[in-house]
C-alpha cells in the first residue's frame, strides 16, 4: 500500500466520505457505515468492518487509511483525570484531557498548536502560534480518549466535549466547525449540543457564523470588565472590543442551546480582582442571561502575576453573587495534578499546564460553597 496516495478518512467529514464513495460507485449508505465504524464504534482496522462488501475492504486497504495522531504519553492522575499527550508533528504536540465527576465526564480538547491570541495570562499564548490542527488531529483526540476510556459494559464514559485546550478554535474555523458537527452526528459521536462547550477569547465575525452553522454552548473568556485593561490581557480586544463582544453574545443567545453564555473569568492578584472590578462587571454585562465562571490563575514561570489570595477571590465572586449572577469558582488547587504535570519529562513537557487550566474552568463549585 502506498500510504502517501491513501486518503485519510479521519480527515473526512460525512460529506467527504460521501464524496471518497461516489468517486468509486459504491453507494450513499456505505458511507455511512463507514462514518459508524470509524467514529461510533471506534474502528480503525478495515478488515473488522464486517457488514462491509469484501470488494469495498479491499480497496478500503489499498486506497485508505485511518491515522490517528500518535499518543505520546498517557497520564493517569489520582483523582481520575487523564491526559494525552498528541503528536501533531513537526515537533509539536496537543494535549487532551479527561476530567471525571460523579455526574459527568467531561474531555477538554485542543483546536490549535500553540495560539496567535496571545494573552497575558497564557502559556499557550506564551508559546507562539504554530499551526491549525486538522480534523482528523482535532477529532482524533475524542477518539483516542474513547477507545482508551471503553468500559466493557459499553456505558458512555465522556458525556461533554469542552473545546477549552490549546488554541483558538474560532481562528480555526473550518477543521473545528467539522469536528463539532462530527461529534454531534448521531451516526460518529452523538452528542447534543447542550454538552458541547466552545471557548472562545471573541472573535466576533465567528461567532455568528457559528451560531449559523452549529450552535454549541459558548463560553466566552472576558477576564475584564473595560476596555483598556482587557487589551492588555486579551490583545484580540482591540480588534474586536467589549461592546461588540456583548452584542455578539446577545445574537448568539438565540441560537444557542442553553438560555446563557459563560464567561470565563481569569481571576489575577492586583489585576484584575479588586471589588471595585467585579462592581464594574456586573455593570457591564447588564441585564444579559450569563453565568459567570472564576478561574483562579495557574502561574507559570515568568508569566509576572499571581492568583490572588483566598479572601479576595471570594470577595470578588460574592459581588456577582449578589448581583444575582450564577457563580461559580474552583474549590482548592489541583492537589495532584501538579505533581502530574511535573512528571511529563523531555522536550515536550507540559508548559501548557493544560490539565491544571481545564481543572480549574470544569471543576467548578457554586462560590456560596468556597469554605472561608
Ligand atoms: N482560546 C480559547 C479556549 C482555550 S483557553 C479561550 O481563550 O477561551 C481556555 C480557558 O483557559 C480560557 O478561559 C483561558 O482564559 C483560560 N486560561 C488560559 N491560561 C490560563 C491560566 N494560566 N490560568 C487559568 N486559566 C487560564
Ligand atoms: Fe489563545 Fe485562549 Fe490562551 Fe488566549 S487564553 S492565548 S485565546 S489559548
Amino acid at each position: 500500500m502506498n500510504v502517501n496516495l491513501a486518503t485519510n478518512l479521519l480527515e473526512c467529514d460525512a460529506q467527504g466520505l460521501t464524496d471518497w464513495c461516489a468517486e468509486r460507485g459504491e453507494k450513499a449508505y456505505r458511507a455511512r457505515q463507514l462514518l459508524r465504524w470509524i467514529h461510533r464504534a471506534g474502528v480503525a482496522d478495515f478488515t473488522q468492518m464486517t457488514d462491509l462488501a469484501k470488494s469495498l475492504r479491499e480497496r478500503l486497504l489499498s486506497e485508505a487509511v485511518v491515522a490517528l495522531p500518535a499518543v505520546l504519553q498517557d497520564h493517569v492522575s489520582a483523582d481520575g483525570t487523564r491526559k494525552w499527550l498528541l503528536d501533531v508533528g513537526a515537533g509539536n504536540a496537543v494535549e487532551a484531557v479527561f476530567i471525571p465527576e460523579a455526574e459527568r465526564g467531561t474531555l477538554c480538547i485542543s483546536t490549535q498548536a500553540g495560539c496567535a491570541v496571545n494573552c497575558r495570562f497564557c502559556s499557550t499564548g506564551k508559546q507562539g502560534f504554530s499551526r491549525n490542527l486538522s480534523l482528523g488531529e482535532i477529532i482524533g483526540q475524542l477518539w483516542w480518549a474513547r477507545h482508551a476510556l471503553a468500559r466493557a459494559d459499553g456505558e458512555r464514559v465522556i458525556s461533554n466535549v469542552v473545546l477549552m485546550g490549546m488554541g483558538e478554535p474560532l481562528l480555526n474555523y473550518d477543521a473545528t466547525l467539522a469536528a463539532l458537527r462530527l461529534m454531534l452526528d448521531d451516526n460518529a459521536y452523538g452528542l447534543s449540543r447542550r454538552r458541547v462547550t466552545l471557548s472562545t477569547s471573541g472573535v466576533v465575525p465567528m461567532m455568528d457564523r457559528l451560531g449559523e452553522d452549529c450552535a454549541v454552548a459558548l463560553a466566552v473568556s472576558l477576564h475584564a470588565p473595560n476596555d483598556a485593561l482587557r487589551d492588555e490581557l486579551v490583545p484580540l480586544n482591540r480588534k474586536y472590543p467589549l461592546a461588540e463582544l456583548l452584542a455578539a453574545c446577545r445574537r448568539y443567545l438565540d441560537h444557542a442551546p442553553r438560555d446563557f453564555i459563560t464567561f470565563e473569568y481569569v481571576l489575577l492578584a492586583g489585576v484584575n480582582d479588586s471589588v471595585a472590578q467585579a462592581r464594574e462587571l456586573v455593570a457591564l454585562v447588564g441585564d444579559l442571561p450569563c453565568k459567570f465562571n472564576l478561574i483562579p490563575f495557574n502561574p507559570f514561570p515568568g508569566s509576572g502575576l499571581a492568583r490572588p489570595g483566598r479572601d479576595a477571590m471570594r470577595a470578588f465572586g460574592e459581588v456577582l453573587l449578589a448581583a444575582g449572577l450564577v457563580t461559580t469558582i474552583r474549590k482548592t488547587r489541583g492537589d495532584d495534578i501538579d505533581a502530574a504535570c511535573g512528571q511529563l519529562a523531555g522536550e515536550i513537557q507540559d508548559r501548557t499546564r493544560l490539565a491544571e487550566r481545564a481543572a480549574a474552568t470544569l471543576r467548578a463549585i457554586p462560590i456560596a460553597q468556597v469554605p472561608a
